[in-house]
């Protein structure tokens, strides 16, 4: 299978390509175009040329091509579920029930605030002010290989929504849904060259993307990493960048909570996508009251998980995504044990093909160690105790992250004063993932600049100019 780039409407072979596998048998099964500066610059090309025309639409009018879009999308939900499970290892049920439709709430959501986006007016002694936003023209949107098309389409959406053309750069680890997507608006006639998906690594096709001169904002999901590498080279050119990183969440569990009936989501808010979810929590910090019952029940429903075939629909974790996640995963498995972990179930791979490993459940770890000061992006949750509300909150800001934290309690003056004293982005009480799609979605710290999300992403996307008006 070769996986081209889709540009101006049309799908671009190219004669250099990346292996694309399949991580549940370990098996190359398609090439993905590797783009470069030139395929970039044809993108880039493709998206100013559509600019002019698509920006000048009426907002109803982009609402309904990204409507027809989301409609298409929901009508090859199989599909597309089917492709994320290919190339991401992602069980079958997840991308069927929840990540296929998630891109198409995504789509379904930004058609609606390009007709309900207002501006704001101030009326005084200063006479009357007024803000226009207008689109800011060619856009880049660069996303990872966790959740493909959600995270794809939650960019592209709210950059089309408000006007704005793209060029998207989709991870060369999962190119396949992307790829499917730029089919699918070519399909369906989306206007050409607003939608553009350019393949590739992040060094050649990535760097020239966001550095591109035409290009006036880099919306980035991915590594912390990467994400300092492209501030870096965007802060001089003062391109305004939005940076979705890492995290290392926390999750609190006071023994006054109904944590027994809520294992469930417990156990999914660690390890869900086999825990290759930026909002994961992998650091559970439980009351020592309840540490040791809490701990046993963790790991026997942990160890329960089944994990094998991301085809079949009783499987709860898939593999890891690439043979480098996988091995580094691992690594960070061993330098856990190096410092002294005590591995409570897992910490293996399993003995088959492709990159499973098994749910690891680690404790007798403290805040300063790297296992729980670095993200490690796989199945791996580690537990420290802590005494009161002050020592689980210095062990759930230790660190540089900041993205969101969980916090299970039936105190609801706890609940609300630790969500003001936490550093994170996000906090959820009593739940974990429940998205509001109107809710600014991003963290601070090593987790980020910048929030997305509802109407903060309507005004990333969008250049404001004040009006004042003398009033006689
Ligand atoms: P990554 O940073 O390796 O790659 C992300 C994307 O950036 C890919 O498309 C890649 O090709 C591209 N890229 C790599 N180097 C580049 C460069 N120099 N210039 C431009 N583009 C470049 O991340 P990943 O391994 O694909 O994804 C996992 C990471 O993403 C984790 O750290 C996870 O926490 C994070 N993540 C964050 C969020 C969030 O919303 N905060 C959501 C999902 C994933």
């Amino acid at each position: 299978m070769q996986l081209p780039h889709w540009i101006n409407g049309q799908a671009e072979h190219a004669e250099r390509r990346i292996d694309v596998s399949n991580p549940a048998t370990g098996e190359v099964f398609a090439g993905v175009a590797s783009g470069d500066g030139a395929t970039v610059d044809r993108a880039v090309a493709a998206a100013s040329d559509a600019f002019p025309q698509w920006s000048a639409l009426p907002n109803t009018e982009r609402a309904r091509w990204l409507e027809k879009l989301a409609t298409a999308l929901e009508e090859r939900l199989e599909e597309f579920a089917a492709a994320e499970c290919r190339d991401g290892g992602k069980p079958i049920r997840l991308a069927r029930e929840i990540e296929v439709p998630r891109a198409v709430s995504n789509l379904r959501f930004f058609a609606h605030a390009a007709t309900q986006f207002a501006s704001e007016s101030h009326h005084g002694q200063a006479g009357l002010n007024y803000t226009l936003r207008a689109p800011l023209g060619v856009v880049a949107a660069i996303s990872p290989w966790n959740l493909p098309l959600y995270l794809l389409t939650w960019k592209i959406a709210p950059a089309l929504a408000a006007g704005n053309t793209v060029v998207a750069k989709p991870s060369e680890v999962t190119p396949l849904s992307a790829t499917m997507l730029g089919e699918l608006a070519a399909e369906i006639g989306f206007p050409a060259g607003v939608l553009n998906i350019v393949h590739g690594s992040g060094s050649e096709a990535g760097e020239p993307l966001v550095v591109h001169p035409q290009v006036k904002a880099v919306t980035f999901t991915g590594s912390t990493a990467v994400g300092r590498r492209i501030a870096g080279l965007t802060g001089p050119v003062l391109r305004r960048t939005s940076l979705e990183l890492g995290g290392k969440n926390p999750t609190l569990v006071f023994a006054d909570s109904d944590w027994r009936e809520h294992l469930d989501v417990l156990v999914r808010s660690a390890f869900q996508n086999s825990g290759q979810i930026c909002l994961c929590g992998s650091r559970m910090l439980v009351e020592r009251r309840i540490y040791p019952e809490f701990r046993d029940a963790l790991v026997e429903r942990a160890s329960a998980l089944r994990v094998g075939d991301p085809r079949l629909e009783d499987t709860d974790l898939g593999p890891l995504v690439s043979q480098a996640h996988f091995d580094k995963v691992l690594a960070a498995i061993g330098r856990a044990r190096d410092e002294g972990a005590n591995v409570l179930c897992g910490g293996a791979a399993l003995d088959r093909p492709g990159w499973f490993i098994a749910p690891t459940v680690i404790e007798g770890l403290g805040p300063d160690c790297t296992t729980n000061r670095e993200e490690i992006f796989g199945p791996v949750v580690t537990l420290q105790a802590f005494d009161d509300d002050t020592h689980a909150l210095a062990l759930a800001n230790a660190g540089d992250y900041g993205l969101s934290a969980c916090v299970w309690t039936r105190d609801l003056n706890r609940a609300h004063r630790l969500a003001a004293q936490l550093r994170a982005g996000m906090v959820w009480i009593n739940t974990w993932m429940q998205r509001d799609l109107r809710t600014p979605f991003g963290g601070s710290g090593a987790s980020g600049l910048g929030r997305e999300g509802g109407m903060e992403a309507m005004r990333f996307f969008t250049d404001v100019r004040n009006v004042g008006i003398h009033l006689e």
